[in-house]
C-alpha cells in the first residue's frame, strides 16, 4: 500500500449539493477523531500496513480537515508516518489536505506546513457570492484570493481549487468569469466538477417542489467545453475527466486511483483497495467510532471484483485520463463502431493509445457501451 487516504467526516453545515457521509458539528471531537483512526489502524493488526511498500501518497479528505486543530493534524501525521515508517528526512511523500478558504489562517497555514502538509486543496466553488450563499457554503468570494496568498506565504507552492459548474440557469452564474478569476490565481491544480443531484439534500428537495431547475445536459456539455478553452489559454492540462495541472503537478493521489494501484482508507466512509477485493468503512462517525472503541472492525462490507468488472473499470480509468487505453492491452480488435469516435474528433488513436478528447470524455459512457457491448450508469 503506497496510497494512503484518510476520511476526516467533519463539517460545520451541509452545503446544499452534498450527500457525503459527514457529521456536521459545531465543536469538532479532535481527539476522539484522532484516537479513533490510530485505533482503527492498530486493528489492522500489523505493524507494516503499508505491506514493505515505501508510503507515496498520504490525503486528508472530507468532510472538512480544516476543520481538526493544526494539533490534532500535526498528532496524527507524526502516528501515521511512524506507521508506515516513513523517515521525517523523507519529503518526497505527497501529503494533501482538503480545506475550506475561511479555515485558512496565516497560523494555521504555517502549523499545517510545518506538520508536512505540501498540497492544500481548496473547496472554492465559486468566486460569486450568490452562487455560494446558494450552495450553503460558509465562505464568500474574497476569502478564496486571501486563502490562495495565506497559503503561498506559509510556503506552499502546489495548491489546488475546486470549482463546481452546471449550475441551473435562474443563479445566471458567470462560469467564464468564474474560470478567470480562478486562472488568476495561478493555483498548480484546479478540479472542476458538474452538478449532480443526490437524493435527500436540499438541492433535491428544491428541485422537487419546483423551486429550481434540474441540472442541464447541454449547459453541462457548453460549460464543460469552455473550461478546456478557457483553461488551456491559461497554460493547463486535462489529464482527467475533472482534473486540470500546470507544470506537470498532477495530484499523485488521485492518479493512483486512476491507474488502479492499491490504496488503504481509515476513518469513516473511507474505502480501501488491494487490486481485487474492495472495502469501505462505516460510515455514520458514532457507529464508526463506536465499532473500533470496542475493538471490533471498522469495515462494514467488502466487495469481491470478477474479471469482468476489473476489466470494465481498468477500461474506464484509463479512458478517463489523457493516457487513454492501450490499444495492445485490448483480448479483441477495436469494434468498427469505434471508428465513428475518431471520424467525430471524440477520441483519437495515438501512439497505440485509444485516448479521448474533451468531446469523448462527455460522452465516456458510451464509448465503453460501444467498446465492450456494456456500460454503467454515471
Ligand atoms: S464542505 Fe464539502 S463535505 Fe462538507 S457539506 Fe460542503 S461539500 Fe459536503
Amino acid at each position: 500500500m503506497r496510497h494512503l487516504y484518510v476520511h476526516v467526516p467533519f463539517c460545520q453545515r451541509r452545503c446544499s449539493y452534498c450527500d457525503f457521509s459527514i457529521a456536521v458539528r459545531k465543536r469538532i471531537p479532535a481527539r476522539e477523531y484522532v484516537d479513533a483512526v490510530l485505533r482503527e489502524l492498530k486493528l489492522l493488526g500489523t505493524t507494516d500496513p503499508g505491506g514493505g511498500e515505501a508510503l507515496e501518497t498520504l490525503y486528508l479528505g472530507g468532510g472538512t480537515p480544516s476543520l481538526l486543530p493544526p494539533e490534532a493534524i500535526a498528532a496524527l501525521l507524526t502516528s501515521l508516518r511512524d506507521a508506515f515508517h516513513v523517515t521525517p528526512s523523507r519529503d518526497d511523500v505527497e501529503i494533501t489536505l482538503e480545506a475550506n478558504p475561511e479555515d485558512v489562517t496565516p497560523q494555521n497555514a504555517r502549523a499545517w506546513r510545518h506538520a508536512g502538509i505540501n498540497r492544500v486543496s481548496l473547496g472554492a466553488q465559486s468566486f460569486d457570492d450568490r452562487v455560494l450563499q446558494w450552495m450553503h457554503r460558509s465562505h464568500d468570494a474574497s476569502r478564496i484570493g486571501d486563502a490562495v496568498r495565506t497559503l503561498r506565504a506559509a510556503g506552499f507552492d502546489n495548491i489546488s481549487l475546486d470549482l463546481i459548474f452546471a449550475l441551473p440557469a435562474e443563479l445566471e452564474r458567470d462560469w467564464a468569469r468564474d474560470l478567470d478569476l480562478a486562472c488568476s490565481l495561478h493555483p498548480a491544480h484546479l478540479s472542476l466538477y458538474g452538478l449532480t443531484v443526490e437524493e435527500r439534500t436540499p438541492l433535491a428537495r428544491w428541485i422537487s417542489r419546483g423551486a429550481t431547475a434540474a441540472p442541464d445536459d447541454d449547459r453541462y456539455a457548453e460549460e464543460y467545453l469552455l473550461a478546456h478553452s478557457r483553461l488551456a489559454a491559461c497554460g493547463y492540462q486535462f489529464y482527467e475527466v475533472s482534473n486540470a495541472a500546470r507544470d506537470g503537478r498532477r495530484s499523485r493521489h488521485n492518479s493512483a486511483y486512476w491507474s488502479g494501484l492499491a490504496y488503504l482508507g481509515l476513518g469513516p466512509a473511507a474505502h480501501s483497495f488491494d487490486g481485487r477485493v474492495r472495502r469501505w468503512n462505516r460510515s455514520a462517525w458514532e457507529s464508526y467510532r463506536r465499532a473500533v472503541s470496542a475493538g471490533l472492525p471498522a469495515v462494514q462490507a467488502a466487495e469481491v471484483l470478477t474479471e469482468e468488472q476489473r476489466e470494465l473499470e481498468r477500461l474506464y480509468l484509463a479512458l478517463r485520463t489523457d493516457r487513454g487505453l492501450p490499444l495492445a492491452s485490448l483480448s479483441r480488435p477495436l469494434p468498427p463502431s469505434t471508428a465513428h469516435w475518431v471520424e467525430q474528433v471524440w477520441a483519437e488513436i495515438s501512439d497505440g493509445r485509444l485516448v479521448c478528447r474533451p468531446e469523448g470524455w462527455l460522452r465516456l459512457d458510451a464509448l465503453i457501451r460501444d467498446l465492450t457491448g456494456v456500460g454503467r450508469a454515471g
